[in-house]
Formats: C-alpha cells, sequence, structure tokens
C-alpha cells in the first residue's frame, strides 16, 4: 500500500497522464512522468520527468526505482518496455491486461469468451484471407489492424464498391480483422475501477457520440432502458474480474435495437482512465482518475455516484480558442491540458455541465 510521500510513476506525458498527476496530488501521492521527447502536458504538473524512448533500457530501471508503483496512460506500452518495468517494480493494470487488449484479435476472443457479444470478427493476413472473411461476414464490413488503431486510424470501411487490395494497402499490410459492420442505434461506455482486494465500482453508464472517429461528446444518462444499463455495468464487472484488472478501465459498447430487442455489443476494452470517463471530474463524487490512483495505491476505491445528468464537450482543435467564453460560464467545470500548439483533431480540453 503507498502512503502520502510516495511517487507514482507514469508512462506518457499527455493529458490522461496530466489529469492523473493532478488527482494524485490531493492524496499527497507525486508523479514521476516518462515520456519520450514531445509536447508532453502532464510536465507542467509533475513532481519529477524523465524524457527517454520507452525502449531505453538504462532509463527505465533507473525510472522504476524511483518510483513506488508504474502505470500507464495508453495501451500500446511495448511488451518489452512492461517487462522490463515489472522485473523492478509492481506495474498496474498487469501487462496482461495490455496483452490483452493491445490486439484486437485476442481482445475480441477474450470478451466472447466471457460469454458476451461482439461484432462478429475473422482475422486476415493477407488480400486472400480478406477475400475469404469478406465472403463470410459480408458487406459493409470494417477493416481494423489488429494493433495500434485509435481514433478510427488504422480502419477502413468496405463497402460494396471498395477495391480488397486498395482497402488491404490503406490499413499497411498489417495483420489484421475483418468485422461485421453494426448499424447502431448509439455507442455507450462504462468506466470501472478495480483493486487489489477485488472490489469493482462502475461509473452510470454514458452516452458517446463520435465525429471523425473522434469523441465528441459524453452525455448522462444514455437512452438505454434500465436492463441495458445494469447489463453493461455487468459486462465491466465480468471483464475486470477476468483480466484480474487493478486500475480503471472503460468498455465501449454499441447499442443496438430498442424497447425491448436493445442488446450490447462489445466494441473495446481501454485498459486505462477513458475520455468517456471526463465527465466524473465534477460530475461525479469521486473522479475516474482519483478512483485510478486509489486503485493502484492499493487504497479503498471512491464513491461513483453521479451529482446530476451530464454534457461533456471534448474541444478538439480550434474550439479551444472559445476558451474566455467558457470560463464566463458560471458552473462549467473547465480542462484545458496546456498543449503547447493546436491541430485539427488534436485533444485540446474539455468542458463539462452538470445539470440538475
Ligand atoms: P474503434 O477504434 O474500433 O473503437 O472504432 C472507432 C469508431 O468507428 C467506433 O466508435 C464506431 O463509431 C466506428 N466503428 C468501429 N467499428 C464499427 C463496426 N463494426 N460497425 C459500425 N461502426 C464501427
Amino acid at each position: 500500500m503507498l502512503k502520502p510521500g510516495d511517487t507514482i510513476g507514469i508512462l506518457g506525458g499527455g493529458q490522461l497522464a496530466r489529469m492523473m498527476t493532478l488527482a494524485a496530488a490531493p492524496l499527497g501521492l507525486k508523479c514521476h512522468i516518462f515520456a519520450p521527447e514531445g509536447d508532453n502536458p502532464a510536465f507542467d504538473v509533475a513532481a519529477a520527468r524523465t524524457i527517454a524512448p520507452y525502449d531505453d533500457i538504462e532509463a527505465l530501471e533507473a525510472f522504476a526505482r524511483s518510483v513506488a508503483v508504474v502505470t500507464y496512460e495508453f495501451e500500446n506500452v511495448p511488451a518489452r518496455t512492461a517487462e522490463i518495468l515489472s522485473a523492478l517494480v509492481d506495474v498496474l493494470p498487469n501487462p496482461r491486461a495490455l496483452e490483452t487488449t493491445q490486439d484486437r484479435f485476442i481482445e475480441k476472443s477474450f470478451i466472447r469468451n466471457l460469454g458476451l457479444l461482439v461484432p462478429d470478427f475473422l482475422p486476415v493476413d493477407s488480400v486472400e484471407s480478406l477475400m475469404a472473411a469478406v465472403a463470410t461476414l459480408g458487406r459493409p464490413s470494417v477493416l481494423k489492424t489488429r494493433r495500434f488503431g485509435y481514433d478510427g486510424k488504422g480502419q477502413a470501411m468496405l463497402k460494396p464498391e471498395t477495391n480488397l487490395a486498395d482497402a488491404w494497402s490503406a490499413i499497411g499490410q498489417s495483420p489484421a480483422i475483418l468485422e461485421q459492420f453494426i448499424p447502431f442505434e448509439r455507442e455507450v461506455s462504462v468506466v470501472a475501477a478495480r483493486n487489489a482486494a477485488g472490489a469493482l465500482v462502475t461509473y452510470d453508464v454514458a452516452e458517446n457520440r463520435h465525429a471523425h472517429h473522434i469523441l465528441a461528446e459524453t452525455t448522462l444518462p444514455a437512452h438505454i432502458s434500465d436492463e441495458t444499463e445494469r447489463a453493461a455495468k455487468e459486462a465491466a464487472s465480468r471483464i475486470g474480474s477476468a483480466l484480474d484488472y487493478v486500475g480503471v478501465f472503460a468498455v465501449e459498447f454499441f447499442v443496438v435495437g430498442t424497447g425491448k430487442q436493445e442488446q450490447l455489443l462489445v466494441n473495446e476494452i481501454a485498459p486505462r482512465v477513458h475520455n468517456s470517463g471526463h465527465w466524473t471530474l465534477g460530475g461525479a463524487e469521486t473522479s475516474q482518475f482519483e478512483q485510478h490512483i486509489r486503485a493502484i495505491a492499493g487504497w479503498p476505491l471512491g464513491s461513483v455516484k453521479r451529482v446530476g445528468r451530464i454534457e461533456m464537450h471534448n474541444l478538439i482543435g480550434s474550439d479551444v480558442d472559445r476558451w474566455q467564453d467558457f470560463v464566463t460560464e458560471p458552473g462549467l467545470y473547465v480542462h484545458l491540458y496546456g498543449k503547447a500548439e493546436s491541430r485539427p483533431g488534436r485533444k485540446m480540453g474539455h468542458v463539462t455541465r452538470v445539470l440538475p
């Protein structure tokens, strides 16, 4: 169990690391950020920083020795990095959660084996296997690289007219899966936290609207039945326990059908704090960032009670130029990430309204 004054190591220096570091401070915990060269907004608020590539063994070992536990803000932590660190210090969530969620084929197989529904999928590793997969799953369908995809990157939609060789090239001819296209009613997610004692809490289900594959808006409560709300939380709970997970994670779902036909398909698991949980800063009694720190510190988890109806808006690219409007609105929770440069599609901040 960590004590006030201890230091948490975080791999990655983006906004998620920044918000975890800010949440650790009131608990008396410090953070040491390890990130490669670049614009690292977490550096502004951290007690210590290491700038080095993720394969710099000497830097990783020195980092591991300077902290009480290591966590991360992104799922693409190289396996070798996790291995070097975990020889010296606890890495939480455990490297198994990384292995399972880094590869879409492994991830979807894992979820299906838990008895949860996922869109039908098949592995693809050549144009020939892509043709065979399309013959089975039909079109439209979605070709996704097994690894390193996020915010719609590494994906190609296969329409009736799409040339398969072109689609295979478009995703870089990397090992992939072909997934059935789901004409969903809405997208929802559950943010959950689990600690080493096996206690697990789930926040209310969030409804997410994406624009250009990037999360634009999260609202709560989600427009789903109470039964679907319970099923989503139960699915998250099953996933967290099966991974023997410690920390915060998110499960994203597609909601298909309406009324009695409403059903959930799991889209993906994020083994980290998640953008669809940003509303918890101000909108819940304990934020997802504090919850993650509590879990990896071996502390009791906090209350997940939601304090009102929620509207969270991401500030993407030039949205952030309206910052003066945001800070003028009474009661609006404003989070600006302090990034050096705003670019189209870049997450620059978010704002949350908590309504009665
Ligand atoms: P992903 O990176 O897999 O989360 O995909 C990003 C977004 O693309 C999702 O949030 C959906 O809006 C859309 N998408 C991904 N897979 C599918 C699918 N099988 N059917 C319909 N839409 C999808």
